[in-house]
């Protein structure tokens, strides 16, 4: 007999975890399966948590260098990375860790191993660690697989030479010379670590700009920033082949205009992209809808085409975001309980964890004008921050978009220090359907960087008091 259980969650990531934690809270007896041995998904295990790690520690080993031009002496300043790598394992351990005490303390009974559809109320689960089979049923299965890399037509991963952002975050030494395929964000954090620990980097990217989605503007300064910091951008250059020898390999790109180019190097990291990952769940046998691009297609409940189905996170559309996923994982519990769950994907904050930070939030200008929208842009830089000139940080800027009639704040996008941190003020605002007025209204600590996003609110209406 198959053990009864009132809701099942299919994968033990940000929108499974919290999903199956928000549930039991809610009543219902729940069972949550993760097949990778470790709770927290991509994010806690190859994803958000070590490149958070590593883009730390590698920043920290460029301020010490540069330490003694700011008047502090600290000798010869060494890279260790086997110590810099175990510092990002403890980091993983201890917060995967954490989310199997939360699943024990919440009462959700945790299932290792591989599950799949038998039935639509029936999962079995292959256990490969115990080497067992477990059937389990519920009235309610919530599916949170999240996604994987993808490769380019051909290549595969071999995570030593041909990398994915996993192979990325586990080198075992600085490369020589990195090449990235893709300028988005999971690319872009990669190559800061590795530049700033020695390796030359070059970013190959087929559009005329990084980071597609941001607003333009950012997206420039950042491109600027990033060369200054001396990573290589190939724009507008397409990747044909890459040959693969057994230390090295050569990328045979090409431009727009019809022009060849190959670069050797020691590692190739493929960003360009992640795809749901539905593999093995036997989707089949229920008839579970997907669009075309292979994501299950959900309502705004997060039910899918079947009643008694959901699911949520990077496994549907949408950003590819670890608070997305979360924040679903919430939202469904509380619809599968009775309740009006709800997720707000105007408000949905992205960053990028370079150095500076990039935030953003909301609509780009470029949205705005494709949707005929009328709207007015405050900017403030930080080179006219206090804080950030007080410590030398001043690169970068505040952009605040609100509506030309009503004054609400419409979108906002930062480039600067902790740009992450600063851009949950304009998510509150923007929740409150708050006008930059309510944001230049508001008293601001002094000396801080929220000054800055303060003086971009006043410039909205052309009246920053310190630019
Ligand atoms: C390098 C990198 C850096 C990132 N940085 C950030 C960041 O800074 N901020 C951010 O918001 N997002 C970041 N992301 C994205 C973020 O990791 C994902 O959006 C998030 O993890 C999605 O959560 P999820 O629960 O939907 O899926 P996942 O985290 O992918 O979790 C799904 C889980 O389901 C399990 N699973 C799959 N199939 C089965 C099955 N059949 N049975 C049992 N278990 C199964 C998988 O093993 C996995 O653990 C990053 C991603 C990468 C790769």
């Amino acid at each position: 007999m198959p053990e009864k259980f009132q809701a099942i969650v299919i994968g033990g990531g940000p929108a499974g975890y919290v999903c199956a934690i928000r549930l039991s809270q809610l009543g219902l007896k729940t069972a949550c399966i993760e097949s990778r041995g470790a709770l927290g998904g991509t994010c806690l295990n190859v994803g958000c948590i070590p490149s958070k790690s590593l883009l730390n520690l590698s920043e920290e080993f460029k301020k010490a260098k540069n330490l003694s031009k700011k008047g502090i002496e600290v000798g010869d300043v060494k890279l260790n990375l086997t110590k810099m790598m175990q510092n990002k394992e403890k980091a993983v351990s201890v917060l995967t860790k954490g989310v199997e005490f939360l699943l024990k303390k919440n009462k959700v009974t945790y299932y290792k191993g591989k599950g799949s559809f038998k039935s639509q109320n029936e999962i079995l689960i292959e256990d490969n660690f115990k080497k067992k089979e477990v059937i389990l049923s519920a009235d309610k299965i919530v599916i949170a697989t999240g996604s994987v890399p993808v490769s380019l037509n051909g290549i595969e991963f071999d995570e030593k030479i041909i990398l994915s952002s996993t192979g990325a975050l586990n080198l075992e030494k600085v490369p020589k010379k990195m090449v990235i395929v893709g300028g988005g964000y999971i690319g872009l954090e990669m190559g800061s670590v590795w530049s700033r620990l020695g390796s030359e980097v070059h970013v190959v990217e087929f559009l005329d700009h990084i980071t597609p989605g941001l607003d333009r503007e950012i997206s420039k300064e950042f491109l600027k920033i990033l060369k200054k910091q001396g990573i290589q951008f190939h724009m507008e250059h397409k990747v044909e082949t890459i040959k693969k020898n057994s230390l090295s390999a050569i990328v045979s790109t090409r431009d727009k205009n019809g022009n060849k180019k190959d670069i050797d190097c020691d590692v190739v990291l493929i960003s360009v992209g992640r795809k749901a990952n539905t593999s093995g769940l036997n989707l089949d046998i229920i008839n579970l809808k997907l669009d075309e691009k292979k994501r299950i297609i959900t309502d705004k409940n997060f039910k899918t085409n079947l009643n008694n189905i959901y699911a949520i996170g990077d496994v549907i559309s949408g950003p590819m975001l670890a608070h997305k996923a979360e924040d679903e994982g919430v939202a469904v519990a509380e619809n599968i309980a009775g309740q009006s769950g709800h997720v707000n994907y105007d408000t949905i904050p992205g960053v990028i964890y370079t150095s500076p930070e990039v935030a953003s939030i909301g609509k780009t200008e470029e949205q705005l004008k494709n949707d005929n929208i009328n709207y007015k842009i405050g900017k403030f830089s930080f080179s006219a921050n206090s804080r950030a000139k007080a410590i030398d940080d001043t690169e970068g800027f505040v952009k605040i978009i609100s509506d030309e009639k009503t004054d609400r704040v419409l979108g906002a996008h930062l480039i600067g220090p902790h740009a992450g941190e600063l851009i949950a003020e304009i998510g509150v605002a923007m929740e409150f359907g708050a006008s930059s007025e309510d944001i230049a209204r508001t008293c601001h600590a002094h000396p801080t960087f929220s000054e800055a996003i303060k003086e971009a609110a006043l410039s909205v209406d052309k009246r920053a008091i310190h630019s």
